[in-house]
């Protein structure tokens, strides 16, 4: 099963797709995670997209699909994969068919949830700075106020959360990634999901649509 989740920063796309990948036994291919680990670890390629994601905008196609690509050709994505953020304009998408060739994408899934909610959901979101594991302080908190669970360290906001950086990835968002949608709708592959309400709740709106696409699948 090849799968991609669409939709705008903060509609919780990394967390369906983990939750997919892992559910499904997929791999997890989200170049922000990527990215963010590279910044962490202080590398060359860390140094060279820090300042593009600290400013919202994207990082350039060449470096971004040069990333993705030496996973899609992996084995281990031989079994199946989750995108999580790729592609982000219709250049990557492009990129995308010709690296997948005749084993396209079975299904993109269009998370949707309202502006006013995802200003709402960045300004909750923490991360570990160390570990890199994400909460949010009104859905998923830390079990002691300001501290990763998983090694202590004081959580941190995503310098992309920040208000008037969430403002620019939106408008980023709207130019560049929202033709997609038409994009892959044209092709047949589009499920729109409603992003709005529990995780849990989402999640099996998400599987809904996936048993739907297999069932139409075993039928075609
Ligand atoms: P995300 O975690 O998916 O919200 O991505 C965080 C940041 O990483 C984005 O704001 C971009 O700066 C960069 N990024 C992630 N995916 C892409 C992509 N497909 N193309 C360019 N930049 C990306």
């Amino acid at each position: 099963m090849r799968v991609l989740f669409v939709g705008p920063p903060g509609a919780g796309k990394g967390t369906q797709s983990v939750l997919l990948s892992e559910k499904m036994s997929l791999l997890h291919i989200a170049p922000g995670d990527i990215f963010r680990q590279e910044v962490r670890e202080g590398t060359e390629l860390g140094k060279l997209v820090k300042s593009y994601m600290d400013q919202g905008a994207l990082v350039p196609d060449d470096v971004t699909i040069e990333v993705v690509k030496k996973r899609l050709l992996s084995p281990a994505a031989a079994s199946g994969f989750v995108l999580d953020g790729f592609p982000r304009n219709l250049s990557q998408a492009r990129a995308l068919d010709e690296i997948l060739g005749n084993n396209g994408l079975d299904v993109v899934l269009n998370l949707q949830v309202p502006v006013e909610e995802l200003v709402a959901r960045s300004a909750s979101r923490r991360v570990c700075p160390s570990c890199g594991k994400p909460y949010n302080l009104r859905t998923d908190p830390p079990k002691v106020a300001g501290k990763c669970d998983v090694c202590g360290q004081d959580l941190i906001m995503r310098n992309d959360d920040r208000p008037e950086t969430v403002r620019e990835r939106l408008r980023v968002y709207e130019i560049s990634t929202m033709p997609l949608i038409d994009y892959y709708r044209t092709k047949g592959i589009l499920e729109d999901v409603d992003g709005l309400g529990e995780r849990d709740e989402v999640f099996a709106r998400v599987l809904e649509k996936i048993r739907k696409r297999l069932g139409d699948e075993g039928r075609s």
